[in-house]
């Protein structure tokens, strides 16, 4: 079996675990689309992945995502980059101006610099605001208390369109503490939209837990490794 092959059943597989669970968490069909993670894998991977109908993919490293963005085996084929690692500042015009979403922005200045950067000629960059619901002090994301001044100055920005929330819960192997985490961010944005915000994504899911996501009201799962398997090279 070719790697490509390999692939094609991991992706058939995917969306028929996406299906089952929407299903059996009463999800409209089609309310939850599926992000690709392909970090670390290569061109030929993230083309395979293209042929087998994916088409949003997520990188972590603006230089690492370049690099595919501009390849011309992809460039052009109707691909939506998602970023979703950490955004430095000095990263942050290449972002604006190759990406189509960020879902990582825990910080206002960062987002200042991606909507005075965001090329007029684009459509408004889509970001989520990166939330740690755990509450542990190392994790990237903004606190919940934090939460609402943070996207009330994002959602000012020309530039940006704030579509919602996302979050990557410090892994946990039981499904009822991975649905609480989730179900924190779900609450979050509910309590932003009684406040006169109007989001609709929540960004939340991955290999492991995207059951937990999706009976929690995730809209974009997440997925990396249950797509392009294990990743030869962790940064
Ligand atoms: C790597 C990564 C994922 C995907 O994780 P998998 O376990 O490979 O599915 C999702 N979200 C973020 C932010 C990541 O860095």
């Amino acid at each position: 079996m070719t790697d490509a092959t390999a692939l094609t059943g991991r992706v058939a597989a995917l969306r028929r675990r996406v299906a089952q669970a929407s299903a059996g968490y009463g999800r409209a069909p089609g309310s939850v689309d599926i992000v690709a993670v392909s970090k670390s894998q290569p061109v030929e991977a993230i083309a395979a992945a293209l042929r087998a109908g994916l088409r949003r993919f997520g990188e972590n490293y603006a230089q690492e995502a370049l690099a595919k963005i501009a390849d011309p085996r992809l460039a052009g084929r109707g691909i939506e980059w998602h970023f979703i690692g950490p955004v430095q500042s000095n990263k942050t015009r290449l972002i604006a101006v190759h990406f189509n979403w960020v879902h990582s922005i825990d910080r206002l200045n960062i987002a200042q610099r991606l909507s005075e950067q965001r090329p007029e000629q684009l459509a408004p960059l889509n970001v989520c605001l990166q939330v740690n619901v755990s509450g542990e002090t190392t994790k990237a994301g903004t606190m919940l208390d934090a939460l609402p001044g943070l996207a009330r100055a994002v959602a000012r920005l020309s530039r940006l369109r704030l579509r919602g929330l996302m979050t990557l819960p410090a892994p946990a192997q039981d499904v009822n503490e991975q649905r609480r985490a989730f179900h924190k961010l779900n609450q979050a944005l509910h309590e932003l939209n009684t406040q006169g915000l109007n989001l609709d994504t929540l960004s939340m899911g991955t290999s492991d837990d995207l059951e937990a996501a999706i009976a929690e009201g995730a809209t974009l799962v997440r997925v990396g490794t249950a797509i392009f398997g294990t990743r030869s090279k962790i940064r």
